[in-house]
Formats: C-alpha cells, sequence, structure tokens
C-alpha cells in the first residue's frame, strides 16, 4: 500500500513539475488561452491530491498493520504477534502448529511455510 501511494506521489510529481514548466513558458508569452487555464485548475488537482496522499501515507504509518496480507488491525480483526517472529499479524492470518492437543503456538504464515 504504501509503495503504491509513494510510486503515485512521484509520477504526479513528475507530472506536476512538467505542467509547472509549461505554465511558465505560457506565462513569458503574456497570452492566456483557455488550454492555460484548464492546466492551472489541474495542477492545483495535482497540489491537493499529493497533500492528500502524504496525509493518508502518514495515516498508514502510525496504523498498525498485519504483517502477512497488509490489512489495517480492526475491532473484528485484532493483532496478535506471532510466536516465532514477533511480527504482528491477524488471527485469521495465522495457524497453530503446537503438535499438543491443549497448547497453543500461533505463527504466521511466513513461519508456517518455513516450518
Ligand atoms: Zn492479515
Ligand atoms: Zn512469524
Amino acid at each position: 500500500m504504501i509503495e503504491r501511494i509513494e510510486r503515485l506521489q512521484r509520477e504526479l510529481a513528475a507530472m506536476r513539475d512538467y505542467h509547472q514548466g509549461y505554465l511558465e513558458r505560457r506565462t513569458r508569452t503574456g497570452i492566456t488561452t483557455s488550454t492555460d487555464t484548464v492546466m492551472t485548475q489541474h495542477q492545483k488537482t495535482l497540489e491537493e491530491t499529493l497533500d492528500l496522499l502524504e496525509a493518508m501515507k502518514a495515516m498508514l504509518l502510525t496504523e498498525r498493520i498485519c504483517a502477512s496480507c497488509g490489512e489495517p488491525e480492526t475491532e473484528k480483526n485484532p493483532l496478535i504477534s506471532c510466536a516465532q517472529c514477533g511480527k504482528l499479524v491477524h488471527e485469521k492470518c495465522t495457524a497453530n502448529i503446537s503438535k499438543e492437543e491443549d497448547f497453543e503456538v500461533i505463527v504466521c504464515e511466513t513461519c508456517l511455510e518455513r516450518e
């Protein structure tokens, strides 16, 4: 999720810089066309989207995320720590690998694959 946001941020920033260069060249000519007006509005939308993405990223970074599926913690799906690697994972993303019946060893899917 974070990687997707960061990729989008880079693409949008490149687009914004490109538009900015274009608009600056246009300003120097002193003539404003309807395309320039639309471009200026697009610039504003781009800036806003970039701000929003930055806020989303900050939110995601403070949120507890499951190490297995990458989804955040919810009331219905609380995170527990894996008995082997200690990473936080959803209960639904774990497995009990204990050989004894009345004993539980809860591990994440990554550790389960390593078993
Ligand atoms: Zn999960
Ligand atoms: Zn683990």
